[in-house]
């Protein structure tokens, strides 16, 4: 076991868990455990710092299973590890195609972060290392069966083609990735249309009278965010949205729905959702067909 407490938890429920990072306050990301009678199951595993498999042993005994809400690497590098992994079946040619960072490159990363006290008793061991793993696909509508608690997977794509959230009706808690948040990221090619992505916020909405909180992969939200982003989306498309453009991701230019606040991310009229997007993807065009070119896929 590693000298650098790389994780710490918070009870967010019964036998459910939120996990973050400890050596550092500089990453804001979560993933998740929950503990039913019979299996353990992890959502996200972060960026691989640390072995959360491990962290996960000493918050229960119960076997660990893991599911990602999709395969962006801020979700996925801890993946490894871990033997396999559940994850929705149009994100995972993207997981597999993903470029992974060694332990090497992540320790010099987490170095740069890292409180002071830690940054000397960090090794390249302490790092997740990339494997092949299998990967099990998951459907809209599959129940995770825990034992004593089941876990709802509800197609919420957009951010990503596969993006997904777990509900859970017993917590009264919805898993929510990044599917639906104050900073929703669909500027990137392989994000869905606005047009798709408003269907599945309305699929998404049929399961609101099931939870009251959404834990998500960087933010946690109340429910009325799903209200939020179907009626940005709805001015989206009617082109009667603030319209905000401002750098993005990587320093991109992109556009925002709802125009920021001067300070910060929050939305000037204080509600919770916002959403980027490319003013050129808003429609779907008819359905086209799912083309298999053999390369290797976009990462964004
Ligand atoms: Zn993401
Ligand atoms: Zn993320």
């Amino acid at each position: 076991m590693s000298r650098v407490p790389y994780f710490k938890a918070t009870e967010i429920g019964e036998r459910a868990w939120q996990i973050e990072y400890n050596f550092t306050d500089r990453e804001h990301v979560y993933c998740y455990l929950v503990e039913g009678s019979e299996t353990a199951l992890v959502i996200d595993t972060m960026y691989g710092y640390g072995n959360l498999r491990e962290f996960c042993e000493t918050l229960t005994s119960k076997p660990l299973k893991l599911a990602n809400t999709h395969f962006h690497f801020d979700h996925t590098a801890g993946n490894f590890d871990f033997d396999c992994c559940y994850m929705h079946h149009l994100d995972i040619p993207y997981f597999y195609d993903s470029r992974t960072s060694t332990p090497a490159e992540m320790l010099e990363r987490a170095r740069e972060e890292a409180f002071d006290e830690y940054k000397d008793a960090m090794e390249a061991g302490d790092f997740c290392a990339a494997h092949d793993m299998k990967v099990y696909p998951l459907y809209d509508g599959d129940e995770l069966d825990l034992g004593d608690r089941k876990i709802t997977v509800v197609d919420v794509g957009g951010h990503s083609p596969g993006s997904v959230v777990f509900v859970d009706p017993k917590l009264r808690i919805a898993f929510s990735g990044d599917a639906c948040n104050g900073n929703t990221l669909l500027g990137f090619g392989n994000a869905l249309p606005i047009e798709t992505y408003l269907k599945n916020l309305l699929h998404f909405k049929h399961y609101q009278p099931q939870f009251d909180i959404m834990y998500g992969g960087h933010q946690v939200l109340p429910p009325v965010t799903i209200d939020e982003g179907i009626e940005l989306c709805g001015k989206i498309l009617a082109g009667t949205d603030d319209h905000e453009e401002r750098p993005g991701m990587f320093g991109i230019p992109t556009v925002y729905g709802a125009k920021h606040a001067d300070s910060g991310f929050g939305r000037a009229d204080g509600k919770n959702f916002n959403i980027s997007y490319d003013p050129k993807r808003l429609l779907e065009g008819g359905k086209e067909p799912r083309v298999i070119d053999f390369k290797p896929a976009a990462m964004f």
